[in-house]
């Protein structure tokens, strides 16, 4: 690392994303992408789109977007906030807390991305332990003094939910400190925070394209919150770059929404065989956190994680596995298709 850059950002440790293969003959079950491609919309919208107008900037507000998330969702373009996928927008987050005097309290157990922007942007943070079932307990985060607040919902990499009426308790425990619930899994079975969205001006709700909707390589996300949240966060978009969308990404994002049936759909298949490989593993031993997610959080009581996806990688197929203490005997599976679940327990019926 070169001398000529900053003491802070030599001591960096960056966000390491889950494995990107190459080569397309394994069984990619590391990085819950869905298994399913977006809708034939999609596709049809993306190519309509003509080359000589990418010669033009895009709309610096993406008030397309914002209208078609706007109408669906049942809130106002002007409570919307719209990004290169929800990890962007999650950035704008932080930066929004950038040198407050509050710290900013998540779960031990969660995304690995936000304790790495934390430390990028010097924020202060505290990593609030989950109890004894792998659960985040609103009454540790109910006394505490806090700026903000941030989990996802369901809980990555656990898969486990939290009921809305925990997190109204929080908001209004904490009416000072900004909650901000990420739910880039909440389509596979959990309870939205929108409806609290009026009652409560300390809410953001985060959103992706990346999981439900098949839309990982487009990278969109978004926010919905009450409209000072969201000026805040423009403002500190517009301090970096007032263009957040592509033509590109906006034409098929606006499409994914306008096909429900196939969203709908493909969402379902996700959730059954979610169901069905529960099952599968159960009977082969395995502990299988109750997931409400597009991936399963399983543990075998004879077999190390390591060892396991060690075992799968052999036969190419590819999960996930943490270093941290309390979750380092777990796999992180995503959901395939019918086909690829069925793969990966017959690997793992000769691996246990
Ligand atoms: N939040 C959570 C909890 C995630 O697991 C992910 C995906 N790794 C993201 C946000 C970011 O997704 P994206 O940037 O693709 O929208």
């Amino acid at each position: 690392m070169s001398q000529f850059w900053s003491p802070l950002v030599r001591t960096l440790t960056p966000y390491v994303p889950g494995e990107q293969p190459k080569v397309t003959n394994l069984i990619k079950l590391n990085t819950n992408e869905n298994p399913y491609p977006p809708s034939p919309a999609v596709t049809a919208a993306m190519q309509a789109v003509s080359a000589a107008s990418l010669r033009l900037y895009p709309d610096p507000d993406s008030s397309q977007l914002k209208q078609t998330l706007a109408d669906y969702h049942g809130v106002k373009p002007n409570e919307i906030f719209v990004g290169n996928g929800s990890d962007e927008v999650l950035a704008f987050v932080f930066m929004a807390l950038l040198k407050h005097e509050s710290p900013l309290l998540f779960p031990d157990i969660t995304y690995s991305f936000y304790p790495v922007y934390c430390r990028l942007f010097g924020i202060d943070y505290v990593e609030v332990p989950l109890n004894d079932e792998m659960k985040i307990d609103i009454g540790d985060y109910t006394g505490r003094e806090c700026g903000a607040i941030i989990f996802p919902n369901p809980n990555a990499p656990t898969g486990i939910p939290l009921p809305l009426s925990a997190i109204e308790q929080l908001l209004q425990a904490q009416p000072q400190a900004v909650v901000v619930v990420d739910e880039a899994y909440v389509d596979f079975g959990g309870e939205t925070a929108l409806p609290l969205m009026q009652r409560y001006p300390n809410l953001l709700v985060v959103r992706t394209f990346s999981k439900s909707r098949s839309l990982a390589g487009l990278r969109v996300g978004f926010a919905v919150g009450h409209p000072a949240l969201i000026e805040g966060m423009e403002r500190v978009k517009n301090s970096f770059n007032s263009y957040p969308m592509d033509r590109l990404a906006t034409a098929g994002a606006v499409a994914s929404y306008q096909d429900d049936a196939y969203f709908r759909q493909t969402v379902q298949a996700v959730i059954d065989s979610r169901e069905e490989m529960t099952r599968a593993l159960q009977e082969l031993g395995f502990t299988v956190l109750p997931s409400s997610a597009n991936f399963v959080f399983a543990r075998h009581p004879a077999f190390s994680a390591e060892s396991l996806a060690a075992g799968l990688r052999e036969r190419a197929i590819i999960v996930r596995h943490f270093k941290h203490p309390r979750i380092d005997q777990y796999l992180r599976i995503s959901i395939g298709t019918p086909e690829e679940c069925q793969q990966l327990v017959a690997a793992l019926t000769l691996l246990t």
